[in-house]
Order: C-alpha cells, then sequence, then structure tokens
C-alpha cells in the first residue's frame, strides 16, 4: 500500500484525484489532506478515507473541523495555519499531490520534496517561482517529480525514459529532440473580436470550453497566462531553451502536446481533457492504472484544428515569455502581479484587459541586482514586493 498526501484536497484537482485513488484503493491509501478553509469539504474527506492528519490553513476553519472530528469520534489530527500544512506536507509519505493553487503552494511543495516523497506536482506557480532551486531540493532529498499539469504530463510522456528520469536536467539534444510543442485551447475569448475584450465580464471568462478548473486557473486560461506559466514551467521541468519549446493553439484540446524529433518523427499525447489521466500518470508511473476515463472515440472526434497564437489577443502569453528569459526574479514578479490582478478581476475591481497591464506595471520596477535566484528569501521577498506594487497599482486604478 502507498501511502499518499494530497495538498488542496477541496479543490478541482483535489476532487479529481480522489476520483482516481477511489478506483485505486488496493494500491493506494490517502492518509492526509489539507486544504484552505473549507472545512465541512476536508470533513467529509477524512471520513470517506479514514484520514490520519488533515491541516487547514485558516485557524477559524481549522477549530471547526477539529470540533467535528471529535464530535464523529475519529482520531484524525488536525493541523493548522501556515506550519501545519507544511507539517502535513513534510510528513514521510510515498507520494504527494501538490494541487495548491498560486504561490501559498510553494512552501508546502518544497516541505514534500524535503520529506523526500514522491512529489505530482500540479501547482505550477510552485515552480514558475523557483525553477532551479525547486529542482535542486529534489536533487538533495532523491526525490522525484512528477508533472500533472496535462500539457507537461503529455510532454512527459512522449518524451525518452531518460529524460523522464532528468527532469530538471535532462538533455533534449541528445535524446534527439527537435521542439516540444505546447498546446493551449486559446480560452473562450479565441475568436472574440479584439475590440469587445475590454468589456469581458468574469463570468464569461469562467466558462472555459474544454476544461473545467478551480477559478484561477481558468481567468489564466482565457489571459492565456497559463500557456505563459505553463511555458516557464516547461523550460523548468525539461531544461529546455525559449526557442525549444512552441505553442500551438489547438482549441479541440485533445491532443495534450507533442514533443517533435530530429528524425522528423511527431509523438503526442492525446486522451480527453480529463485530469485524472495526468493525475493517474504521475501516481503510478513508471505503471499505468485505471483513472476512470473514457476512452477517445476518434470517430467522433470530427476536426482537430492548430494555429499560432496571436500575442496582441494574448498580452500575457508575451509577458510570460519575456520574463522566463529575463530571469527568475522576473517570473516570481510575474506570478505575483499576476495572482493579484486575477483577484482584482474576480472582484470586479478591474476591467479585463487591466490584468496584463498590471503585469507589465510590476515587471516595469525592475529586479534588484542582489536578487538571489536560489534563495528562498530573496523569492519571498521579491513576491511581497510585487504584491505590493500590485495593490498600489490597483488603489491608483480605483
Ligand atoms: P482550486 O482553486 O480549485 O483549488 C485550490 C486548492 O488549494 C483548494 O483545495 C484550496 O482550499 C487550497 N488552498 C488554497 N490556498 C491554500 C493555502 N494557503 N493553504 C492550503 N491550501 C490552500 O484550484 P485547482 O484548479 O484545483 O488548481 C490547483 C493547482 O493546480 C493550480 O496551481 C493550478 O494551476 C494547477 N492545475 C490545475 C488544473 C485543473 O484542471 N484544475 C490543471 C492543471 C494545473
Ligand atoms: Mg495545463
Amino acid at each position: 500500500m502507498e501511502r499518499v498526501c494530497l495538498l488542496g484536497a477541496t479543490g478541482s484537482i483535489g476532487s479529481s484525484s480522489l476520483e482516481v485513488l477511489r478506483h485505486n484503493r488496493e494500491r493506494y491509501r490517502l492518509v492526509s489532506a489539507c486544504a484552505g478553509c473549507n472545512y465541512q469539504k476536508l470533513f467529509e474527506i477524512i471520513k470517506e478515507f479514514n484520514l490520519e492528519a488533515a491541516a487547514l490553513y485558516d485557524e477559524e476553519a481549522a477549530r471547526q473541523l477539529r470540533a467535528l472530528v471529535k464530535e464523529a469520534g475519529l482520531k484524525c489530527e488536525v493541523l493548522s495555519g501556515q506550519e501545519g500544512v507544511c507539517a502535513l506536507a513534510g510528513a514521510p509519505h510515498d507520494f504527494t499531490i501538490a494541487a495548491i493553487v498560486g504561490a501559498a503552494g510553494l512552501k508546502p511543495a518544497l516541505a514534500a520534496l524535503n520529506s523526500g516523497a514522491r512529489v505530482g506536482l500540479a501547482n505550477k506557480e510552485a515552480l514558475v517561482m523557483t525553477g532551479q532551486l525547486f529542482f535542486a531540493t529534489a536533487k538533495a532529498r532523491q526525490a522525484q517529480v512528477l508533472p500533472i499539469d496535462s500539457e507537461h504530463s503529455a510532454i512527459f510522456q512522449c518524451l525518452t525514459e531518460r529524460c523522464q528520469q532528468e527532469l530538471g536536467r535532462c538533455d533534449l539534444k541528445a535524446a534527439g529532440v527537435n521542439k516540444i510543442l505546447l498546446t493551449g485551447s486559446g480560452g473562450p475569448f479565441r475568436t472574440l473580436p479584439l475590440e469587445e475584450l475590454a468589456h469581458v465580464k468574469a463570468a464569461q471568462a469562467l466558462c472555459h470550453p474544454t476544461w473545467s478548473m478551480g477559478p484561477k486557473i481558468t481567468i489564466d486560461s482565457a489571459t492565456m497566462m497559463n500557456k505563459g506559466l505553463e511555458f516557464i514551467e516547461a523550460r523548468f521541468l525539461f531544461n529546455a531553451r525559449a526557442e525549444d519549446i512552441e505553442i500551438v493553439i489547438h482549441p479541440q484540446s485533445v491532443v495534450h502536446s507533442m514533443v517533435s524529433y530530429q528524425d522528423g518523427a511527431v509523438l503526442a499525447q492525446l486522451g480527453r481533457p480529463d485530469m485524472k489521466t495526468p493525475i493517474a500518470r504521475a501516481l503510478a508511473y513508471p505503471t499505468r492504472i485505471n483513472a476512470a476515463v473514457e476512452p477517445l472515440d476518434f470517430t467522433k472526434l470530427g476536426q482537430l484544428t492548430f494555429f499560432h497564437p496571436d500575442f496582441q489577443r494574448y498580452p500575457c502569453l508575451k509577458l510570460a515569455i519575456e520574463a522566463s528569459s529575463a530571469g527568475q526574479g522576473q517570473c516570481v514578479q510575474l506570478n505575483a502581479a499576476n495572482e493579484c490582478a486575477v483577484q482584482a478581476f474576480l472582484a470586479g475591481r478591474i476591467g479585463y484587459k487591466r490584468i496584463s497591464d498590471l503585469c507589465a506595471q510590476v515587471l516595469d520596477k525592475g529586479v534588484p541586482h542582489d536578487f538571489d535566484a536560489h534563495s528562498l528569501e530573496d523569492i519571498f521577498a521579491l513576491d511581497a514586493a510585487a504584491r505590493r506594487q500590485a495593490q498600489a497599482y490597483l488603489q491608483e486604478l480605483a
């Protein structure tokens, strides 16, 4: 039995992970889980999986959860606060699914790596913020990282076994790779007349044409900041140069990404747009398990189409590609600014086009000369500064 820990259990990836675990109870036992503040949902998970430990970031919600656990006579330890979440993540497990959203997931993900667990990484922001430090931590602890983001899972599956074993430092050239083709749906505004973009509301942006996901990543998919963060994520995961990766818009989300080789062969991974597949791939690697996903019916697929992205429509994508080459500091700033902008957009405080404006403004502030990409302290200081700058800009707009 493998002992599994689920970080971000009450979210979209959390729910899909629980589904995969339900279908594979003979092999995996979920022993611990954490979330932000949804204590009712976490309580249901504690009961269903008979968890040994749980954690909530929010102290008040944790108090409520402790009361419920006690009342039900369950033996689940309930931790709280960021310390509690990190303690839970850092306890010994065979496999940890890192699915907290945003920068909040970074410390817990690092704690999981430090414990030496195999880590299934959905929380792309953690990698965007730390890149080399993330893999240096994994290497020092001999912790294996397995991508859960669907595109990166697809690329992983299309790469050689050697590359799979050497994530973070693999040699794409030696593996005969010509290019990584990173696909993205283009989101709900792919064909909207450009002049109408300024007026789109959060509710429209939250209607993703092919994927059902948490609110932050759904907005990121509309702006294609998600693809930008994934570009950065792919560079770190596959030790790729910017010119090794090409972004291709593929509205049907059937091809989850591809690897083109020097001999002219292109390998693609296809499947339904269902995160249970990449979760199962990470969990069971190198074997395969039942993920309770319907196979594709090719006779019903219709057309698969592919386009170049238009940076005028997706300025966030351009900012992210530029940040990935500018350096780790710019990636930290971009991520922080984007989190603030998305939150403000979801709250109705700013218009859609201000998301990219705000990110550009924060990036314009520049990164301190003595910023050290290998120092977690520097990374968090820069993250905090970027958030302050973003908030100041939001005040100006108000
Ligand atoms: P979500 O908003 O649905 O869920 C986020 C989870 O994180 C929730 O359980 C929430 O309680 C928890 N959380 C938030 N703040 C926390 C904190 N401070 N401490 C502890 N837990 C906290 O988000 P999601 O869509 O499931 O996405 C999770 C991550 O996976 C994101 O980084 C996203 O980019 C990535 N991802 C998601 C999908 C998808 O299909 N949803 C696909 C690829 C990658
Ligand atoms: Mg993705």
